[in-house]
C-alpha cells in the first residue's frame, strides 16, 4: 500500500534545503508533486529518498537534489514557455509545470511517454504537452522557448536547442562523457554574441541518444485467402 506521503515529503524538502536548494518556488513545486506516483512499485519505499531510481527502458528518474538544483538554475518564471528534453517518468516535467505557463516535453521511448502522460492526467497537469521524438532536435513547431532543460547527457550542446532558445533565454543540461564519468551540469545563457556557459555541478546522467529506438517488427495482418 502507498503510505501517506506528507511527512516523507517534508523530510525530503528539509534535506534539499540543507543541500543547497533555496528557491522557495522550486521547493513548493517539489512539495506539490507526489514522487511515489512516478516510481515503480518495487521502489515505493525509496520514493522520497534523495536517490535516483530506475524507471524502465534502462532509464532513471534523477535524484531529487538534482531536480531541485536544475530547476533553480533554470530560473523559470510563471509566464514562460519551457521545453524539457527527456520526459522519462515525467517527474521533472511535473515539477517544471508548477513553475511555468506551458511545458513541452520530448521523449524517445514511447512506453515511458505513455506512462508519463497518464500521470500528468491523474495530477491534472493540463499545461504539459508531450510527444515521442528525438529531443536533440528540439520542438521546432513550438519554438522559441524561454527556457530549455535537457535531462540526458551529451558530449556537445545540440545546436538545434540553442537555435530554439529565445534571446536571453537559459538552458540547463548535463554535458560530457556519455559513459557517465566526467559530466557536468551547465547553465547556458543565449546572448547577442553567442552563448555564455557556466558549469555548476558534477553529475551522472543517462546519455542523450539521437534518433528513435527501433520499433519491434510487427507482422503484417494475415490476408484472408479468397
Ligand atoms: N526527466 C526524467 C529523467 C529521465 S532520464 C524524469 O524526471 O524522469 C533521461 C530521459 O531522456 C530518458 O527517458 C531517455 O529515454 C530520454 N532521452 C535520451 N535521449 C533522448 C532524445 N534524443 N530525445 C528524447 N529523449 C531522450
Amino acid at each position: 500500500m502507498r503510505k501517506a506521503a506528507e511527512p516523507r515529503i517534508i523530510r525530503l524538502l528539509m534535506e534539499l534545503r540543507r543541500m543547497g536548494v533555496s528557491d522557495t518556488r522550486v521547493l513548493s513545486a517539489i512539495e506539490r508533486v507526489p514522487r511515489d506516483l512516478f516510481v515503480a512499485d518495487p521502489f515505493l519505499d525509496q520514493a522520497y529518498e534523495n536517490t535516483a531510481l530506475p524507471i524502465g527502458c534502462g532509464q532513471t528518474v534523477s535524484q531529487p537534489l538534482v531536480v531541485g538544483l536544475m530547476s533553480e538554475a533554470l530560473d523559470v518564471g510563471e509566464r514562460m514557455k519551457v521545453l524539457e528534453v527527456g520526459t522519462g517518468s515525467g517527474y521533472q516535467a511535473a515539477v517544471l509545470a508548477h513553475l511555468c505557463r506551458r511545458l513541452y516535453s520530448v521523449e524517445r521511448h514511447k512506453p515511458l511517454l505513455l506512462q508519463a502522460e497518464e500521470r500528468f492526467k491523474r495530477l491534472r497537469l493540463h499545461n504539459i504537452t508531450a510527444r515521442v521524438a528525438d529531443g536533440s532536435r528540439g520542438w521546432p513547431e513550438q519554438a522559441p522557448f524561454d527556457r530549455i532543460m535537457v535531462t540526458a547527457a551529451a558530449p556537445d550542446i545540440p545546436p538545434a536547442l540553442v537555435e530554439q532558445l529565445k534571446p536571453d533565454g537559459i538552458m540547463v543540461l548535463p554535458l560530457g562523457d556519455v559513459g557517465g564519468q566526467d559530466q557536468e551540469l551547465v547553465r547556458i545563457t543565449k546572448t547577442d554574441r553567442g552563448i555564455d556557459i557556466h558549469p555548476f555541478l558534477p553529475v551522472r546522467f543517462v546519455p542523450l541518444v539521437e534518433g528513435l529506438p527501433e520499433s519491434p517488427a510487427i507482422a503484417p495482418p494475415a490476408r484472408p485467402r479468397l
